[in-house]
């Protein structure tokens, strides 16, 4: 096969490795840089083009798609669906992934075990706000915030109620959330391709910090997880519309609560914890599900 990666930079860790796995399992790859792809809209034939060539005969392409460049990347991978070539995740289920509250709205309908989060617009509401989560202490998030940065815990009722008006001053879209205090600073990452969990770490906040990000000085280790844990991550994964996703898990004393569904989950961290050849699963997925045309929502 001939597969696209679509990414940034061939030298992060996750592309090389993708690279290397297809090179292992006998497919040709070509890294595609989405920031440096123009494209042609037509009914006849869609293209895309980079530096004055053409971009195509692909049958396959990996989107790797930073936070930064969503709209962009997206939209390049929906002209990549509308020229038939199979997306490992497809350029909806990214986009809605990559809105916390949308993310937490799709989840909660299928009844996936979330912290209590609510969300508002006016600093009148924000009493009742913070009542409706079960008062201080309390998570607030920023809507499109990644790596950790933009969460912040409030400790008392008083700091939540500053934090919030100073966000809602700003105009800046925020989620409130129930402090999940028994997880102790470490959630689950699992990564879940199709309908396993494939491989699961721990990761750990440091001391005086209850965020565990690994870009925020959290370590990984490995960690067995729970049949309901399984469940749970493959659901929100279901749920999302993603065929690959890192879902991050808090253990809480009412079971498995998720707080994010990554759709471009890193592989460093968690090959790392793990020893597993994850770029290879990811690989042999597609050489199973690839087919032409088989985007499912066609871009709506
Ligand atoms: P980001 O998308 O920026 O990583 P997260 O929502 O994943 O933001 O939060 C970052 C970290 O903060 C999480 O990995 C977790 O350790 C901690 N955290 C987030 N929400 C909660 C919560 N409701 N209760 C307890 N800890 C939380
Ligand atoms: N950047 C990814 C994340 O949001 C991957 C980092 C990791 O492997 O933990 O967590």
């Amino acid at each position: 096969m001939k597969i696209a990666i679509l990414s940034r930079n061939k030298n992060l860790y996750s592309t090389r490795r993708l690279v290397e796995a297809c090179e292992d399992r006998g497919h040709d790859s070509q890294v595609v840089d989405a920031l440096r792809c123009y494209m042609n809209i037509n009914s006849q034939s869609p293209e895309i083009h980079a530096d004055g060539e053409l971009v195509g005969g692909f049958d396959a392409v990996i989107p790797r798609i930073g936070a930064s460049i969503t709209f962009y990347g997206c939209s390049v991978l929906r002209q990549f669906e509308m020229m038939g070539v199979y997306p490992l995740n497809e350029s909806v289920a990214i986009s809605r992934s990559r809105d916390k509250l949308r993310s937490l709205q799709l989840l909660s309908r299928k009844g996936i075990g979330l912290p209590v989060t609510g969300f508002a617009n006016k600093p009148k509401d924000i009493k009742d706000l913070i009542e409706m989560v079960g008062g201080a202490p309390l998570v607030i998030k920023l809507l499109e915030g990644t790596q950790g940065i933009g969460v912040v815990l409030a400790e008392t009722r008083k700091a939540a109620e500053s934090v919030l008006e100073a966000f809602m001053g700003l105009h800046t879209n925020i989620l409130v959330q129930e402090f999940i205090k028994e997880a102790d600073g470490a959630d689950i990452r699992c990564f879940v391709i199709g309908e396993k969990v494939v491989a699961a770490m721990m990761r750990k906040a440091p001391e005086g910090e209850f965020r565990s990000n690994l870009h925020r000085g959290g370590s990984a280790s490995l960690i067995k997880i729970s049949p309901e844990e399984r469940k749970t991550a493959v659901a929100a994964a279901h749920a999302m519309g993603l065929n690959v996703a890192g879902v991050d898990l808090l253990r809480s004393s009412r079971g498995p609560l998720v707080m994010e569904v990554n759709s471009s989950p890193g592989l460093e961290g968690i090959e790392t914890a793990t020893g597993k050849d994850i770029a290879g699963m990811i690989i042999e997925f597609i050489e199973k599900n690839a087919r032409p045309h088989r985007t499912r929502t066609r871009g709506k």
